[in-house]
């Protein structure tokens, strides 16, 4: 507990100065007896809410019926909450009442697992663990505090906290715990709830015992039921179904929010453009197809816009073609789909794509480095990655030709970015109005 800050510490004392208790609760404790950085900073105390507004100079009433207020400091913010017993669970997700205490203990006991219930005494510098957190923390045991089966229906969220947990802290489940999930307690849980634990789950160092564990309990058909058809073997290329496949997928590309959705979802089309024929199995156009439903599952969760964006951007993608005789102006016709920006992302997804395979053959890997490295390089041009627009607009064309609005402008637009995209250099106002007039003269001839 050395690593506590000064700032957290000094709160402490002003709650010990003023007659009260101090305890630092929650994720933070659990993070420093596991090694780990915490996140934020919870205490705990017997105070009730309006003690603790009287206290400090910079609060907010962050959860005030339910004890919380958030202290603001000099070092960041935290948030201190009234030791409080929950009372009865009838709508299965939120306390129907609560009750003020006056011992960590009691607090501690309504927590979800042994890891999370423990606490540490700023007064005594002694750990308070009533429910044998420190021991299952330290043989690695996600278990949770009393009866897993009642504190699951008190509230349903606790089942998608337990696979989280599972895959960032590298716990494994306790059996009792495990098999009690139910996804009928799942209902009252909502899913923007249910999304910001997956997203935790998703960045977690082993999502496979976190996912695996969410689709075999039921509970990830609640609300990513596309997922559920995806045990299909994938034909010749793939060594393992679409669902292992989307499992290796997120587990080796990198811990980013954005790559780990696109990573899981980059073939979810697969199950609805199946078909076979004498040749082996093969699937429509499953990136067209597979960013629309990544775009419309995404939008079901409420994902922020951005989000929705780029996962769906990387997946339509992800399946570009770069062959030795690809010319420099397709791949910067791609650059340009997928937004400069983007680009390492994209990378980074069909190369995770390519190793879940599980048959990576010397030959592909070393074209694979190859593509990659021309696709890079073009990266670097200055033109592309800065994304210059073309030197020439509609209303150029429009003036300098006494042209109408219409198909055709957007045809020669369309000409003059092709190229563009062969050769950069082109990019001047003059050049491009010789060439609009060279294309306009064509089409005159050809008309
Ligand atoms: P992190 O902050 O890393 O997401 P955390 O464990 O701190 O993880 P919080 O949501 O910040 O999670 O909650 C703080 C503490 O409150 C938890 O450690 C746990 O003791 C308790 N807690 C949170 N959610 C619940 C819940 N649904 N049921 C019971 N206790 C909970
Ligand atoms: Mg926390």
């Amino acid at each position: 507990f050395q690593a506590i800050p000064g700032w957290v510490r000094a709160a402490a004392a002003t709650l010990l100065a003023a007659g009260h208790q101090a305890y630092l609760v929650g994720g933070a404790v659990r993070d420093l007896l596991w090694g780990g950085a915490p996140q934020d900073w919870d205490l705990a105390t017997d105070a009730r809410p309006d003690r603790v507004e009287a206290i400090f100079c910079h609060t907010v009433p962050t959860g005030k019926a339910y004890g919380t207020i958030t202290v603001l400091a000099e070092g960041g913010s935290l948030e201190i909450t009234t030791f409080r017993e929950d009372l009865g669970y009838s709508d299965g997700r939120r306390p129907d009442a609560i009750r003020f205490g006056t011992e960590i203990a009691q607090d501690l006991l309504r927590r979800d697992f042994t890891i999370n219930a423990l606490a540490y005494d700023f007064a005594s510098s002694e750990m308070v663990d009533p429910s044998g957190g420190y021991a299952d923390l330290r043989r690695r045991l996600l278990r949770a505090v009393g009866d897993p089966s009642v504190r699951f229906r008190e509230d349903g969220l606790r089942m998608f906290r337990f696979y989280r947990f599972l895959a960032t802290l590298e716990l494994h489940p306790e059996r009792r715990t495990a098999a009690a999930i139910r996804p009928e307690w799942a209902k009252p849980v909502s899913l923007e709830r249910i999304r910001d634990e997956f997203s935790k789950l998703l960045l977690g160092a082993r999502v496979r015992p976190g996912l695996v564990g969410l689709r075999r309990s039921g509970l990830l058909a609640l609300f990513l039921p596309e997922l559920e058809d995806t045990d299909l073997e994938q034909g010749r290329y793939h060594r393992h179904t679409l669902w292992e496949h989307l499992l290796r997928a997120t587990d080796t590309i990198q811990p980013q929010l954005e790559l780990r959705l696109a990573a899981l979802l980059h073939d979810i089309a697969k199950p609805a453009t199946r078909f076979e024929n004498e040749s082996g199995v093969h699937f429509y156009g499953h990136d067209q197809r597979g960013a629309e439903m990544t775009a419309a599952i995404l939008e079901r969760l409420r994902y922020p816009g951005r989000t929705v964006e780029t996962v769906t951007k990387l997946i339509r993608w992800h399946m570009f073609l770069v062959q030795p005789q690809t010319g420099d102006a397709a791949i910067r016709r791609l650059i340009a789909k997928v937004g400069p920006e983007q680009v390492r992302n994209l990378l980074e997804l069909r190369r995770a794509d390519i190793v879940a395979t599980g048959r990576i053959d010397p030959q592909v890997w070393e074209y694979w480095r190859q593509m990659a490295g021309r696709i890079l390089e073009i990266l670097e041009e200055p033109a592309v990655k800065e994304e210059r627009r073309l030197a020439v607009t509609g209303h150029d064309l429009m003036s300098r030709f006494g042209l109408k609005p219409g198909p055709l402008i957007g045809r020669v637009l369309g000409a003059l970015q092709e190229a563009v995209w062969e050769e950069p250099d082109r990019n001047e106002r003059d050049i491009l109005l010789r060439l609009a007039e060279e294309f306009l003269n064509g089409k005159g001839e050809a008309g």
